[in-house]
């Protein structure tokens, strides 16, 4: 089978590889869709070193199964399913108080086991999601970046009426832009790049200006270090802010902000499994097209293409594979 590897930094092949059996507890799926995102691209870049090359990427997959393990129930065989792409261990600390975004042996797909741009791959059952038939693919593959998005206004407590800025409108912000709107709130959004704007604008946002400020709640997703102090200083007093893009370097916001306008700040790291997943997923079966936020598909063959063309297209790409 063929499947899309990095081969050194910003060097993609598309090569043969042995196609995988399924464990006893996994399910074998025939790839149909991979989204592509910020941190396939800093995989991609270097920036996030591999266990070793050549090294198979991608973690936003879909595809249909075609196999079981011997544990697990033959009738799963032809479900459209969706990846969770991150593998806790349900059996420490952090599983069992459900916070499985915070295993500590969590298995992240494309970082520390190989990645999901092939034909087949292999996949623990109940981390394979069942996706209603009359889904599309379109859609379907919008349901991992999809679930980040939903647990972050989740963990925010954000509910209908409430105001809220959204800092980036990269596929993250749009996703959130999405659901925001879907759940009867009006998110402003600041994004200096015009394509995304108008994406995030056609999904019923507003492009927000200078004067806008006092939002309830902030998500940041631009992870842009500078972006962070006049973002907080938009918010309320006693406004809560949802962290989710990510950069090593300090962001330059004081206690004294802090403290004295009382904000809370609540960092949001992908998902819980299985609730987050599932949940998703059945917005996806109720009706709420994501696809919208897509932007460019290429085939497998065109990898190396869809891994350029990330950077620099508003919404975002995606790896045809059916
Ligand atoms: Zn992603
Ligand atoms: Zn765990």
């Amino acid at each position: 089978m063929k499947a899309a590897t990095l081969v050194a930094p910003e060097r993609i092949s598309v090569i043969e590889v042995p196609q995988p059996a399924p464990g006893p507890r996994e399910v074998l799926v025939r790839m149909r869709g991979v989204g592509l995102c910020g941190s396939d691209l800093s995989v991609y870049r270097g920036h996030r070193t591999v266990p070793q090359v050549p090294w198979i990427l991608g973690h936003e997959g879909v595809g249909d199964i075609v196999a079981v393990g011997a544990e697990v129930d033959e009738q799963r065989i032809g479900e459209q399913i969706a990846i969770e792409p991150n593998y806790c261990c349900m059996r420490c600390e952090a599983c069992r108080r459900g916070f499985t975004s915070a295993c500590p042996n969590r298995i992240i797909v494309g970082i520390n086991t190989p990645g999901i741009i092939a034909e087949y791959v292999t996949v623990p059952a109940d981390f394979a999601f069942p996706v209603a038939s009359h889904v599309s693919l379109r859609d379907l593959v919008c349901a991992e970046p999809l679930t980040v998005a939903r647990a972050a206004i989740r963990r925010s407590g954000i509910t209908a009426g409430d105001s809220c800025l959204v800092v980036g409108t990269g596929s993250q912000g749009l996703f959130l832009c999405e659901l925001l709107v879907d759940a009867g709130i009006t998110p402003h959004v600041i994004e200096p790049h015009g394509g995304r704007r108008a994406l995030a604008e056609a999904l019923g946002a507003i492009a927000a200006v200078e004067s806008d400020t006092g939002f309830d709640y902030l998500f940041e997703t631009s992870g842009v270090p500078a972006a962070l102090p006049p973002a907080l200083a938009r918010l309320a007093t006693g406004g809560t802010a949802l962290l989710i893009g990510l950069s090593t370097e300090p962001a330059g916001v004081s206690s004294f902000d802090i403290v004295y306008r009382q904000l809370h700040l609540v960092g949001s790291l992908i998902y819980d499994h299985p609730t987050d997943f599932a949940d998703t997923v059945a917005l996806l079966d109720g009706g709420l097209s994501p696809s919208r936020v897509l932007h460019a598909e290429f085939p497998l063959d065109e990898t190396a293409r869809a891994f350029e063309a990330v950077r620099s297209t508003p919404g975002k790409c995606w790896i045809r594979l059916d």
